[in-house]
């Protein structure tokens, strides 16, 4: 008998719900986490009165109890619904290019639409049918993949067939004049970090109908108090979690899963790992090209390493209001040419655009009474913060937060003075606290050739299974989901047997 049914590897998203997943079927699991607490992305940290969330600006998918998306099941299913206090936000976003546009737009369709045709009336008829198109595309989007419609035909679906694998720069141009409302539509590609240019118009449609349909949610206690929901309903079932225990080793004998060793050199033997830990880490370190089935290896070779973030995370000693800020999200945009901002993406001369989230002005109590706190971030691949010397480190990493605030000043222009904590993070600390190659945050890049549509969760090694970010898609709802995903097709092997 192995000593667990199943070792998930990293206490991410996808990990938390693959062991919560595994353990509630009744599963023996055990859940390895090398730093000290759950969540990975979805954490937080303290520094002086503030308890910053780390990473999540914008919960997609989770649905009002009257329409509810695909994450209130998941979640409900887990038992952790009722243990997680949502906080709605109200907006989709404001964006804001100085000097050339400011708009705001709610989360719902009607006053989107009313919004863009406010400040674009020469667009009217083209913002109409984009959302008609958008909303078109989506149903019959759900229809093929979600619901499985065993008849899906190009004729029964004539604009997912078409128009899926598109790049979404290609459609804004055939209903869109104005670049600044292109950029206004589209801005939600920064959540898959590549321009519209190389974005596909399915990725980039169903954020826009997701998180108007299902609203963007934030939660009390931030994203840390998720991933506890989900890590302390993991040991309510019967689950094992050791933290600080870092998986090192996977034997693999004959293409078959033998046991994981950990940091301190303990084996545990099984027969299935799900590993959160991303497939380059995974493959490589921890099981060794020698004992990869080539054609995998030829995958990975394929694949792209994906971009990770700087963030400066400030507290500050008033409340949002006293410095202007009355709406949680705020893209602040230095150009309206998405192309320029990508580009800048990989220097650490310019910012393109930078995201201004103030969690307290939906929910008032995220701080403490009288302050508020807010996360300015940008996309920023690791190259150029791997080519900073170790002596000049320190400097650039402030010089660039100094850019980011200069860039957010010119919307907020009290931020600076009122700035009680800054704790600014590179990609490199991202790379530290995650262990994934480029520190990245949504896997490897989102070509179309790299998400879920043609990536496996399944590995050829018999009983390894991936889940996370690098599993197709990243983002909360998709690395959630594909835990949920993998704790199903074990389940389902596992009671076969
Ligand atoms: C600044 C920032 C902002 C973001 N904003 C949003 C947002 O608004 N909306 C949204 O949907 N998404 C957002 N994201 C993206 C989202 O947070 C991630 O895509 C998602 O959380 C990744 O989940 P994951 O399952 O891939 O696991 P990860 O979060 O990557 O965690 C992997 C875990 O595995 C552990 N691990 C690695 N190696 C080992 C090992 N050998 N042994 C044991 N454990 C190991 C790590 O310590 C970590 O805990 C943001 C991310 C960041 C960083």
């Amino acid at each position: 008998m192995p000593d667990y049914d199943v070792v998930v590897i990293g206490a991410g998203n996808g990990g938390l719900t693959a062991a919560a997943g595994l353990a509630k079927n009744g599963h023996k699991t055990l859940l390895l986490e090398r730093h000290n607490v759950p969540g990975g992305c979805a954490t937080s940290f303290i520094r002086g009165r503030f308890e910053f969330e780390v990473a999540l600006h914008q919960l997609s998918g989770l649905g009002l109890p009257e329409f509810p998306g695909p994450l209130r099941g998941l979640l409900s299913d887990l038992g952790v619904l009722d243990k997680i206090e949502f906080v709605q936000q109200k907006n989709l976003y404001r964006i804001v290019i100085p000097g050339e546009m400011d708009i705001n737009l709610k989360a719902e369709r009607a006053a989107v639409q009313e919004a863009l045709m406010e400040k674009f009336p020469a667009e009217k008829e083209g913002i109409k049918k984009f959302f008609d198109l958008v909303y078109a595309f989506c149903m019959e989007l759900v229809s093929v993949m979600f619901i499985k419609d065993p008849e899906a035909s190009p004729e029964k679906y004539p604009l997912f067939f078409k128009l899926s694998l598109k790049d979404s720069q290609g459609i804004l141009d055939d209903y869109f004049k104005n670049p600044c409302l292109q950029q206004a539509v589209s801005i939600y590609w920064s959540y898959a970090g590549l321009p519209p240019s190389k974005l596909s118009f399915m990725d980039l449609a169903m954020m826009i109908w997701a998180y108007i349909e299902f609203k963007p949610w934030h939660m009390k206690g931030g994203s840390q108090a998720m991933s506890n929901a989900i890590c302390d309903a993991f040991i309510t079932y019967g689950g094992e979690a050791r933290f600080n225990c870092a998986a090192k080793k996977i034997k693999v004998e004959n293409g078959k899963i033998q046991s994981v060793i950990t940091e301190d050199g303990d084996e545990i033997s099984t027969r299935f790992v799900v590993s959160n830990a991303g497939p380059i880490p995974t493959l490589i370190d921890m099981i060794g090209a020698d004992n990869c089935p080539a054609a995998e290896l030829r995958t990975l070779n394929a694949r792209t390493v994906g971009l990770s973030a700087f963030t400066l995370y400030m507290g500050f000693d008033c409340d949002p209001a006293d410095m202007g800020i009355d709406k949680t999200t705020n893209f602040i945009c230095s150009t309206a040419d998405a192309e320029e901002a990508y580009k800048r993406m990989k220097t650490l001369d310019a910012v393109g655009f930078s995201l201004l989230t103030c969690y307290d002005v939906d929910d008032p109590e995220f701080s403490p009474a009288g302050s508020c706190q807010a996360a300015l971030v940008t996309l920023q691949y690791a190259q150029p913060w791997m080519s900073v010397p170790p002596s000049k480190y320190y400097d650039t990493k402030y010089r660039f937060a100094g850019a980011m605030i200069d860039l957010a000043e010119k919307v907020f222009p009290d931020i600076r003075k009122h700035l009680e904590e800054a704790e600014p993070a590179t990609p490199l600390t991202h790379m530290r606290y995650l262990g994934h190659p480029g520190g990245s945050i949504y896997g490897s890049e989102h070509f179309t050739r790299e998400t879920s549509l043609f990536v496996e969760s399944k590995s050829a090694i018999q009983g390894l299974y991936f889940t996370g970010a690098w599993n197709g898609s990243g983002g909360f709802q998709p690395t959630l989901q594909s835990g949920a995903s993998a704790a199903r097709s074990i389940s389902w092997l596992l009671n076969k047997r």
